[in-house]
């Protein structure tokens, strides 16, 4: 596997903590090998050549202890924005198992995006880190129906297991909800896909569904994605053409309707939808003695 050479591996969140309370952000892995036909890392701006080949970073924990040690803000560090953080690599390079304990060590908070079923391996470390800091998961899922997830996801895990990883967090005590992010135009933005995807997230104690009810078209991601939908669906791209153009971001046709009919369900059945309250509702206090106990 190629190694990139870096010189750091924390970034400072340029949305100031809006973006699920995060602070920074980390990225062990460069590319990503499940396969998304969707996905938004594969946009020219990140400059990421060969995305489905994984590939590490040089000496990446180390570098992160550093960082780590030398932060005065001990806030929520981000994993996997660019990459799922459990990607099969991690399976036997364990470099989010190696951050995470570095995590714990020196008292950060953690925020974790993944659709793979490689995270419950480290639940004794997320819930270490949950005793005494922030720490909130996201399980990334577009649809329930396994069959369509095959297909925009193929080397994902299906939905209902996804959902079922979601159930051994919640069982475990970690804070975690639904990343309902994409919602494709004309596949995924359905009534009964979101009303399933609410009902099947209450089943498992689901906190929260965040969306924003549409997909980002950037340069690259656009291509990729109109590629593979005229392998799936011969004639769906044209129509994303004549509808969204050179849009950067392509919202539901439905999305009013959507909104409303997602919003006012999940706020009859308990799920959390909004990011301040999501934000709120995970963030506890530190108890200053804790963060005093770490120098
Ligand atoms: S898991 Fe995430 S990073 Fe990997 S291909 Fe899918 S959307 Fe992209």
């Amino acid at each position: 596997m190629e190694k990139i050479k870096t010189r750091t591996i924390m970034t400072r969140s340029n949305e100031g903590s809006r973006w699920f309370g995060i602070d920074y952000h980390m990225n062990l892995y460069k590319g990503c090998s499940l396969g998304c036909i969707y996905c938004s890392s594969r946009c020219e701006s990140y400059r990421i050549e060969n995305f489905d080949e994984v590939r590490t970073k040089e000496n990446a924990l180390e570098i992160l202890e550093e960082e780590l040690k030398n932060k005065k803000l001990k806030g929520v560090v981000s994993f996997g924005n660019l990459s799922d953080p459990y990607n099969p690599e991690e399976e036997h390079l364990k470099l989010t198992r190696g951050a995470l304990e570095l995590i714990n060590k020196y008292g950060f908070g953690v925020s974790i995006d993944t659709k793979s079923d490689l995270i419950l391996r480290d639940l004794d470390l997320l819930s270490e880190i949950s005793k005494k800091n922030n720490v909130i998961v996201k399980i990334s899922i577009t649809t329930f129906d396994n069959e369509l997830a095959k297909k925009i996801e193929p080397n994902c895990i299906s939905s209902t297991k996804r959902f079922a990883v979601l159930k051994e967090l919640r069982n475990a005590g970690i804070y975690a909800g639904v990343l309902m992010m994409p919602v494709l135009p004309f596949l995924t933005d359905s009534e009964d896909n979101i009303y399933n995807i609410i009902a099947k997230s209450k089943e498992v104690d689901a906190k929260f569904i965040y969306t924003k009810m549409g997909i980002t078209l950037k340069t690259n991601q656009r291509s990729y994605y109109y590629n593979a939908l005229d392998i799936l669906y011969p004639g769906l791209s044209k129509d994303y053409e004549s509808v969204y153009g050179n849009r950067n971001f392509a919202s539901s046709l439905q999305y009013r309707r959507l909104m409303e009919i997602f919003v006012n369900r999940c706020n009859e059945v308990g799920i959390l939808t909004d990011m301040d309250d999501i934000i709120r509702d995970y963030k506890k206090e530190i108890p200053t003695n804790y963060q005093m106990s770490l120098f």
